[in-house]
């Protein structure tokens, strides 16, 4: 491999370019070199319609950045693998438990490094959070995380379909905090499910989960939120408080703010992508998303009225 890693991206939406590009072009060992996307194309770079496109006519690439929905996730992953490039996953990995699987295994026998990525892990409070839960052991822990689809998620009919997890798509982020930071498996317990009449996912939910230890956790996560927004992991231990808020990047304990580093969750995963690919390393850890998926095997389900964007 050249010293620089070349990566091409898929799928030039929102989250590429707000957050992908930024923190590729900040990593001194990263380098985009090309870009396939349907309908958009970067200023200045080689772009094509699809990833194929991209491997077979495109410049010489190391990895592949997969941004897109995802329920395109597992065909370009695999793709990008048997092409023998390392893949870097956005969240969430897969919109199934088993197909992400399978790419663990591809990635194992191409012999090329496989991340999926889980951004608010890398959220300013949550080592600390993590800290703090190794030495205070939670009693209860509260998920409230409600934002305003129409502000967030404008025109994105396929967190509406299936595969597209609805409400799941935020959620999925707190879970991911919350199954960082509690030193033990998470078990879900119960769920309720609220998808409109006119929706495959669900525009609300609630979940009732367990350590296994079997201390209680609530999960309220909702799409209708106006006003505030909620990103908060509320932790009681005994006569302790640690709140995680703004997703994961506010810290305070027992009513006292704490001094975390500035956000630089992007920044931060392109620095692991980048070990993980010199080390020949691989990082996938499927706890989050487990979890979604046993709510959707087991959760209860409620219909309300359509949703319209
Ligand atoms: P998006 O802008 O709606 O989609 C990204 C791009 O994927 C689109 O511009 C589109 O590009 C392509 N695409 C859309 N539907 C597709 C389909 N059915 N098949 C193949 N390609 C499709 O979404 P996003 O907000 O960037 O989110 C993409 C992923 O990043 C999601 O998994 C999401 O959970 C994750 N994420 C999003 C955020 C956020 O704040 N938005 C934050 C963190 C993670 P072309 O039409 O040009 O191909």
């Amino acid at each position: 491999m050249s010293q620089v890693i070349r990566l091409g991206l898929v799928g030039l939406g929102k989250i590429a370019r707000d957050q992908h590009l930024p923190a590729i072009a900040a990593h001194p060992d990263l380098e985009l070199v090309a870009v396939a996307s349907r309908n958009a194309c970067a200023e200045g770079l080689p772009y094509f319609a699809d990833l194929e496109a991209m491997l077979r006519e495109g410049p010489a690439i190391d990895a592949v950045i997969l941004c897109q929905p995802p329920q395109a996730r597992y065909a370009a992953a695999r793709t990008a693998l048997l092409a023998g490039k390392h893949v870097f996953l956005e969240k969430p990995p897969g919109a199934t438990v088993t197909e992400v699987e399978a790419l663990i295994a591809l990635a194992k026998a191409q012999g090329v490094s496989l991340f999926a990525s889980w951004h608010s892990r890398y959220a300013a409070g949550v080592a600390a959070a993590k800290a703090w839960l190794a030495a205070n052991p939670p009693r209860h822990i509260q998920i409230n995380w409600k934002e305003d689809v129409r502000h967030w998620h404008p025109g994105q009919t396929w967190i509406w379909q299936a595969g597209g997890f609805g409400v799941f798509d935020p959620g999925i982020n707190a879970l991911s905090i919350l199954t960082e930071i509690v030193d033990e498996p998470v078990r879900l317990v119960r769920a309720h499910l609220t998808t409109p009449s006119n929706c495959q996912a669900p525009i609300a939910a609630t979940l009732a989960m367990q350590t296994a230890s079997d201390q209680p956790i609530d999960a309220e996560f909702d799409f209708r939120q106006t006003g505030p927004q909620s990103w908060d992991i509320i932790v009681q231990s005994d006569a302790r408080r640690l709140v995680l808020g703004h997703g994961g990047n506010v810290l305070t304990i027992d009513g006292v703010a704490q001094t975390c580093d500035s956000e630089a969750e992007y920044p931060l995963m392109y620095a692991h992508f980048a070990q993980l690919v010199r080390a020949g390393q691989s990082d996938v850890d499927l706890a989050p998303l487990r979890l979604v998926a046993d709510a959707f095997l087991c959760g209860e389900p409620y219909s309300t009225e359509a949703f319209h964007d």
